[in-house]
């Protein structure tokens, strides 16, 4: 339903909570942030945005990379187990390193989920939730040699169906690469810092920057500190347009 990212130098929990804030008007049954700090750490909720903000206080979770959404159920009933950002760590990882490496968030439906699931299962991956999203966690997870950008790329080419996801990785934490196909994703230019966000509407943004890039269908982008890369969907450095667009509150 709603997605929001950053890559900053400062706590940016505050920012993704109040950009979901901004999208709760759509709608959603459940909703959550997750950072880096030193790890994975997230929060998640069934209850208001206002609730997830309660409880990232409550449990100090900080961090100057992270991704937050608010889901809209469509596999998996509304549950926390089920609510974004879903987490993958490689099969075989020690017990002491499960808490993540791989966070990742999505709106829309992965039509071949069922086969991607069985395809992973088969690899030793654990499945925590019934969603079709946490699919595309594992993916990512899976073709991971370093490169969070390429496993992304090389992630994308196997869905079948719509998305937008934003997406990090606790082996490169000044990194977010998001993409989309049948569901929108903006890249925000932040102003100060070198910070840069993600969104699925410009409209979360609203204060913290105007300086937006409309990402294309197959579009897969690249976000770190001070610079971004866009490419398209056969693999092309794309230039996207950054526009000023009407700050409205
Ligand atoms: N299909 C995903 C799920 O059910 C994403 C739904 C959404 O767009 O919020 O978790």
């Amino acid at each position: 339903c709603g997605i929001v990212g950053a890559v900053s130098t400062r706590n940016i929990v505050p920012v993704l909570v109040q950009g979901l804030q901004r999208l709760e008007y759509r709608g959603y049954d459940s909703c959550g942030v997750a950072v880096y700090d030193q790890g994975l750490r997230r929060a998640r909720s069934t209850s208001r945005v206002a609730e997830l903000l309660t409880q990232v206080h409550r449990e100090a979770i900080e961090g100057t990379t992270g991704i937050a959404h608010t889901r809209w159920a469509t596999h998996g009933a509304p549950a926390v187990h089920n609510a974004h950002p879903h987490f993958s760590h490689g099969p075989g990882t020690a017990a002491a390193d499960r808490a993540g490496r791989v966070a990742l968030v999505h709106n829309g439906i992965i039509e071949n989920h069922d086969e991607l699931r069985a395809s992973l299962k088969a690899k030793g991956y654990h499945f925590a939730s019934q969603t079709d999203t946490e699919v595309i966690c594992h993916l990512v997870d899976s073709l991971y040699e370093g490169d969070l950008f390429e496993a992304v790329k090389s992630a994308v080419k196997r869905l079948h169906g719509a998305y937008a996801i934003a997406v990090f990785c606790k082996d490169e934490p000044l990194r977010v690469v998001g993409a989309r196909a049948g569901s929108p994703l903006i890249l925000g230019v932040g102003k100060e810092g070198g910070e840069n966000f993600l969104a699925s509407d410009a409209m979360a943004l609203a204060g913290v920057t105007d300086q937006i890039v409309y990402l294309e269908e197959g579009d897969v982008v690249d976000m770190q500190l001070g610079k971004y890369w866009v490419e398209d969907r056969s693999h092309k450095p794309v230039t996207r347009a950054v526009k000023t667009v009407q700050a409205h509150s």
